[in-house]
C-alpha cells in the first residue's frame, strides 16, 4: 500500500495538469464521470494516503488502498484502467484504486494537521490523541489515520526500530521522551522516504523493515503479526524496548 511519501511523488508528477481543462474521461470507475468533462483541475493536494484532485465545487478522492498505482502519460499494457483522464498536455491513469467525490469545500473534508507530511502538522495534536488511547498498542496507535495521516506499515517499523520502542509497547506506559521521540519521527522519516524513493534507493537505507538481523546487537529480527491490525513487525526484542 502506497504510504503518505509516494502520495507526494503522484502530487509532483501531476503538477503540469493543474490549471488544465479535463478533455476526455474514461475507466471502468462507477463514479459519474461526466461532472467534470471540461472542468477545470483547480489544485492537486494529499492527507495521508489520499490523492485529492480538486475541482471548483467538489473534489475526487483517490485512495491506492492495496495494489492501487498510476501511470502519467502512458498506459499499462494489459490493465484495467479505473479513470483516465486526458489533457492537451497528457494524461492521467490510475490503476486498481478507490474513486469517490467528496463534495464542496476540499478544507472541510480534512483536519491537515494529522497528516504527518503536512505543513500544518501539528505534533501537540498527536500527543494529546495519543493520550486518549492509554492502552492502544503503540504498533496499531501509530497506523491510525486519524492520528498520524500517511503512515504505513515501513514507516512503523523503521520508526519503531530507530527509537529502539518495542511494537507491542503500550502507548500509555511508554516514557514521555520516547513518545515524543517517535513523534518526531513520524515526520523525519515520512521525508526522508520521499528522498529515498525519489533516488530508488528506499529499500537501501531499511534498517528493520524485511530484516533478519539487528545491525546493533547482531541478532536475529523476529518477523511477527502484531496488534489488532495484525500487521507485519520486524523486531529486535533485545534493543527494542517492551513497555507494559
Ligand atoms: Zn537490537
Amino acid at each position: 500500500m502506497p504510504e503518505g511519501p509516494s502520495i507526494i511523488l503522484v502530487k509532483e508528477a501531476t503538477a503540469k495538469f493543474v490549471g488544465k481543462k479535463v478533455i476526455a474521461v474514461d475507466g471502468n470507475s462507477k463514479i459519474d464521470q461526466n461532472r467534470f468533462l471540461n472542468k477545470k483541475i483547480i489544485e492537486f493536494k494529499s492527507w495521508g494516503k489520499h490523492f485529492l484532485i480538486c475541482f471548483d465545487g467538489f473534489t475526487l478522492k483517490v485512495h491506492f488502498l492495496m495494489f492501487g498505482s498510476y501511470t502519467i502519460d502512458e498506459k499499462k499494457p494489459d490493465r484495467n484502467i479505473r479513470l483516465h483522464l486526458k489533457f492537451k498536455n497528457g494524461e492521467i491513469n490510475l490503476y486498481a484504486c478507490s474513486v469517490k467525490y467528496l463534495e464542496g469545500d476540499i478544507n472541510e473534508h480534512y483536519d491537515w494537521s494529522s497528516d504527518v507530511m503536512n505543513a500544518h502538522w501539528d505534533r501537540e495534536k498527536a500527543k494529546a490523541k495519543l493520550k486518549e488511547i492509554p492502552e492502544l498498542l503503540i504498533c496499531d496507535a501509530l497506523l491510525d489515520q486519524d492520528i498520524f495521516a500517511g503512515v504505513g506499515n515501513i514507516i512503523k517499523n523503521e520508526i519503531l526500530y530507530r527509537v529502539r520502542l518495542h511494537p507491542e509497547s503500550m502507548t500509555g506506559k511508554i516514557p514521555k521522551v520516547k513518545l515524543n521521540k517517535l513523534i518526531d519521527e513520524t515526520r523525519i522519516y515520512s521525508f526522508q522516504f520521499l528522498d529515498w524513493k525519489k533516488a530508488h534507493e528506499l529499500k537501501k537505507h531499511w534498517l528493520a523493515h524485511t530484516k533478519k538481523e539487528c545491525l546493533r546487537c547482531n541478532l536475529p529480527i523476529i518477523k511477527k503479526q502484531t496488534g489488532v491490525k495484525k500487521r507485519r513487525s520486524f523486531i529486535c526484542a533485545n534493543c527494542q524496548v517492551l513497555y507494559t
